[in-house]
């Protein structure tokens, strides 16, 4: 059988709450992102320095972070067994996210998800405000003119078709990449809007089932 490559978003698709928004809500300053949007949306600041000045108001020891994320973020249903259902098949199950990897592989441990690959920037807390350490994404991307996920799912294919989860704004690039996409929330929509071919998705049972049928990977 063939073995794909599935790249699943971690925020708001492996989560069910994203935890950026968790933690700027919890420990950062309200309001803030609304006062610098208008600079990222005329090209004053890039995405990565708006994100930094948003963070920069976050003052939370690691461990206040940790703590709130395990108890708010909320692991999406289905996702334990999808894990281990990848696994069964061989597919390359990898977590490209534009969150923090402390975060993420400390909510991944917490819930029982051992050993799975993860692709994303990283973050220093403190009560002195958080610093961002972003990973390199090559060159901007020609899509969308940002550092996007394009590039972490450039290089890691192998040249197997490509399935994407996700539901946000960071997920467009990698999602056009990608033979299969299953989507929910802002993915979806812009999906919708654009015409482009997905499936919607609520649980990672669903996802698994459709994958599972012979007629969705059909050439
Ligand atoms: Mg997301
Ligand atoms: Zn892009």
């Amino acid at each position: 059988m063939e073995t794909l490559l599935i790249a699943c978003d971690f925020d708001g698709t492996i989560t069910e709450r994203d935890t950026l928004h968790l933690i700027v809500g919890a420990y950062g300053t309200r309001g803030l992102w609304e006062e610098i949007q208008p600079r990222l949306n005329a090209g004053e600041v890039s995405l990565e320095q708006a994100m930094q000045e948003e963070f920069d108001s976050v003052r939370a020891t690691p461990e206040q972070v940790l703590d709130l994320v395990l108890r708010e973020a909320g692991l999406r249903h289905g996702f334990t067994e999808f894990v281990r259902w990848a696994r069964e098949h061989d597919h390359r199950l990898i977590v490209f996210s534009s969150g923090f990897r402390t975060v993420i592989e400390a909510a991944l441990e917490h819930w029982g998800i051992h050993g799975l690959q993860v692709v994303s920037h990283e973050a220093r807390f403190s009560l002195e405000g958080c610093r961002l350490v972003w990973s390199d994404r090559g060159d901007v991307c020609e899509e969308c003119g940002r550092r996007c996920k394009r590039h972490d799912l450039r290089s890691q294919s192998r040249g197997e078709r490509l399935v994407y989860i996700g539901d946000g704004i960071s997920d467009r690039c990698g999602a056009r990449m990608a033979d299969v996409i299953f989507a929910r929330s802002m993915l979806a929509d812009d999906l919708e809007r654009e015409g482009i071919p997905y499936t919607r998705f609520e649980d990672f049972d669903g996802i698994r089932e459709r994958l599972d049928s012979p007629s969705t990977l059909a050439a």
